[in-house]
């Protein structure tokens, strides 16, 4: 049966980006591979509209974070980490794990962080150096207003913006420079349309400044040694060179598809999706969604992975079950990356039939797709 990847992560490749990374290996220490580097540098620099690129590490989006806290933090610092999902989470676990002073902004699973709990926050703690947050918290596929956010931590000069933007990148308008973010982490496997083993970090000038000073070991994440070799388009390690050449031609054809159109797509994909589940009377679990997922609650009649099941056993759909605390009780869809129209018609198709033959029998044949239709009709000029 054909493959149908619509995972929260990893996400469909494109044969072309299969092809580019199935060539002959190359050298790294060449002109060769200088080239190609420099052509990704420049692709990340137009997708995040930034003066400079983004540094890209061998490792995937967790490594990149760890990265992030050794190189721009120091032992003892206060970090305020939001939660609300288990991404957040893991960045509050690993900061403590870091020897940080970690102060949780405790986020209920499915809601998004408000304004005037991050304003508490940052008034309770003037010492923090760093605030993390979310942009697109997977596990729950909850869009945190990272927009708001940045221009708060803006008016706290000694507080670095953090933000993870694994499910962001590639999916919507995120801008380091313009949205007042200091450190912004993404990896390859979601957004991308790359396989795993990319992470990415970008960091502003105050980010940088900090950087000289922090006393946190480092060693294979060294990041200004980094900077100083990618800056000569090289790597201070042994670089995942296949993926490179993978990067470069991911990035030529998002900038043949231009920023807004990608993310005019992942909205109509979202607002589809959204629709769709509705339609056939399921609750959507996410009060402010992201573009890159849809989080559905799956009906308490049903046992807790048989949606996930039956679109595997029925049509070889690889969706998402719930993680941790929502373990069985939502299921998610991913959209992100190299999905379109049809691949939404077809998931939401293939749901429909899997959940009749479940015993689920709350809308009737074609509902979904009748909600979605609408919505992608938009998309066809
Ligand atoms: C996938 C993901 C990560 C990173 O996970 P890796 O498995 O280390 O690449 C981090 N944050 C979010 C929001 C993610 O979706």
């Amino acid at each position: 049966m054909k493959y149908r990847l619509l995972a929260p992560g990893p996400t469909p490749v494109p044969d072309s980006v299969l092809r580019e990374m199935s060539q002959t290996l190359i050298h790294h220490r060449t002109d060769h591979f200088e080239r190609i580097f420099s052509e990704c540098k420049d692709g990340l620099k137009w997708l995040l509209e930034t003066r400079t690129a983004p540094l890209v590490l061998s490792c995937s989006g967790t490594g990149a974070f760890e990265a992030g806290i050794e190189n721009f933090l120091s032992q003892g610092d206060t970090i305020l980490c939001i939660t609300g999902g288990k991404f957040a989470e893991n960045w509050l676990k690993m900061s403590a794990c870091f020897g940080l002073n970690a102060v949780e902004i405790l986020v209920p699973w499915g809601k998004a962080v408000t304004e005037s709990q991050v304003k508490a926050a940052l008034a309770s703690y003037p010492e923090a150096k760093a605030l993390v947050l979310v942009a697109s918290e997977t596990s729950t596929g909850v869009r945190h207003p990272f927009e708001a956010i940045g221009a708060l931590t803006k008016n706290h000069p000694d507080c670095l913006f953090v933000v993870d933007g694994v499910t962001a990148v590639g999916v919507f308008d995120i801008a380091p420079e313009r949205h007042n973010i200091d450190v912004l982490v993404f990896g390859s496997q979601k957004g991308l349309m790359l396989p795993p083993g990319l992470g990415f970090i970008w960091a502003s000038e105050k980010a940088w400044a900090r950087a000289r000073e922090s006393n946190l070991p480092k060693f294979y994440f060294d990041l200004a040694k980094e900077k100083k070799a990618q800056t000569a388009n090289q790597t201070g390690h042994t670089p995942a060179v296949s993926l490179i050449m993978g990067l470069k031609e991911a990035l030529l054809i998002m900038k043949s598809e231009g920023r807004e159109a990608i993310f005019s797509r992942h909205l109509r994909l979202a607002k589809a999706a959204r629709a769709a589940a509705s339609a056939l009377g399921l609750e959507l679990f996410a009060e402010s969604p992201t573009e890159a997922i849809t989080s559905i609650y799956s009906p308490k009649s049903l046992e807790p992975d048989a949606i996930y099941q039956g679109l595997m056993k029925f049509a070889n759909f690889t969706i998402a079950g719930g993680q941790e605390q929502m373990a069985g009780k939502i299921f998610r869809i991913g959209h992100m990356g190299y999905v379109d129209d049809i691949d939404l018609i077809g998931v939401f198709g293939a749901l429909e039939i899997v959940l009749k033959k479940l015993g689920y029998e709350k809308f009737s044949m074609g509902a979904s797709i009748a909600a979605a239709s609408p919505i992608l009709k938009e998309g066809f000029r």
